[in-house]
């Protein structure tokens, strides 16, 4: 008997999850994959999707915090996981000891991962993160010969074991983009010089979902995919999703709460944004902005009740908003898509992005806390 609330819910599953860890790894045939499940695997649920991932052959996962690094580790991942978002303070000795690769961008941090080390009696597994051009963290490549310098430093005194360098790309879902071959540029650079100066990564990686699908030379040893793993494209100049094999994994539902007809002229929601054309019938859509659904597409969201595709009329409140069926029929517990993978007729997650002037990443990222996640495609098996 499934008692999951009737209200909403987001379907995930994890088949296509799992298919799209496969279509990823035959993009970058030559990389080994690292799951990207920050941010609650971007709203799929964390520890599910790695472990459909683990399944499907992804040998790394990689979270932004340590927080969500020590999470895998408490539900039985035992394999390698790096985390790269620190502050001072963090919690190194902790992830550490539990075998988490942890990633330095500066020499605080490499004072605060070899102090952490030292202090478990355990070699840490660091890896460094190299600014090629997307100005955000990592190291600028003025700044790389002494963090270079000094890991080998650590390694040397048995502190540390420096496992990979890595970057980041700012355009790689922009083909052609001049930053692209300029920071691949600036990353062979910065690597060789690590080399030179006596420090063997395992892994040298740079490529997210964008350049994993269409920048061959940006593989290297390993590719970390995030958004392309649920199944969501990268961007709206790449291509569906079906354009790369991928297939959206989480579908988001709602059971109209209310079905009402209302005279013309009738105001809708707050503000009374909209006003009803004519006499009507309204439909009630149980969920708003406090379940994720972005205020910015009142009046433009697109939902399907009833066999058809509706716009949200008026404004998106924080817990439901109004759709007009005009002549169509509908009834109280009639299921209504927000978004899915689109085979049904249903609009997608790129969809609801157009129409709130965000990325697909944000509209699923931000499905709150208050929406079930009910799985399905799970495969049972061993470990995490
Ligand atoms: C989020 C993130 C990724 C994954 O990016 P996608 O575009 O979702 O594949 C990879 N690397 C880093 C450093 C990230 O922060």
């Amino acid at each position: 008997m499934d008692e999951t609330p009737m209200r909403a819910r987001a379907v995930v599953d994890l088949a296509a999850v799992r298919a799209n860890v496969r279509a990823l790894r035959a993009a970058a045939p030559r990389a080994e994959l690292m799951a990207v499940v920050k941010a609650d695997g971007y709203g799929h649920g964390m520890v599910p999707c790695a472990r459909a991932a683990r399944q499907a052959g992804a040998t790394w996962l990689g979270t932004a915090t340590p927080e969500e690094a020590l999470a895998l580790r408490a539900a039985g991942d035992t394999g390698r996981v790096l985390c790269w978002l620190w502050t001072p303070g963090g919690p190194w000795r902790q992830a550490i000891e539990a075998d988490v690769d942890v990633s330095v961008s500066a020499p605080w941090a490499l004072r605060e991962a070899v102090a952490a080390a030292r202090a478990s009696g355990r070699t840490a597994r660091v890896q460094l993160k190299a600014d090629t051009g997307l100005g955000r963290g990592g190291s600028q490549p003025a700044d790389w010969p002494v963090l270079v310098a000094a890991a080998r430093a650590a390694e040397a005194e048995g502190a540390i074991r420096v496992t990979g360098l890595w970057s980041h790309f700012a355009c790689a879902d922009e083909p052609g983009h001049p930053s692209i071959a300029a920071q691949l540029a600036a990353f062979r650079d910065m690597t060789a010089h690590a080399r030179a100066h006596g420090l063997r990564p395992e892994v040298c990686h740079m490529a997210n979902s964008p350049a994993t699908l269409t920048l061959p030379d940006a593989h290297f040893d390993l590719v970390r995919t995030g958004v392309a793993l649920y199944g969501v494209s990268p961007s709206p100049l790449l291509g569906l999703p079906g354009d790369f094999g991928l297939r959206p994994a989480m579908t988001l539902t709602a059971s109209l709460a209310m079905v009402k007809r209302v005279p013309g002229g009738h105001g809708v929601s707050y503000g009374h944004h909209y006003v009803t054309p004519g006499e009507t019938t309204l439909a009630l859509v149980p969920v708003g902005y406090g379940d994720g659904v972005p205020r910015h597409a009142s009046g433009t969201g697109p939902v399907m009740v009833a066999g058809k595709w509706r716009t949200v009329a008026g404004r998106v409140a924080m817990d439901q908003f109004v759709v007009d069926l005009g002549g169509d029929r509908a009834a109280e517990g009639d299921e209504a898509v927000l978004f899915g993978p689109g085979d049904r007729g249903e609009p997608t997650a790129e969809d609801w992005a157009r129409a709130a002037g965000t990325i697909a990443y944000e509209i699923v990222t931000r499905v709150g806390t208050r929406v079930p996640r009910v799985y399905v495609g799970e495969q049972p098996g061993t470990g995490i």
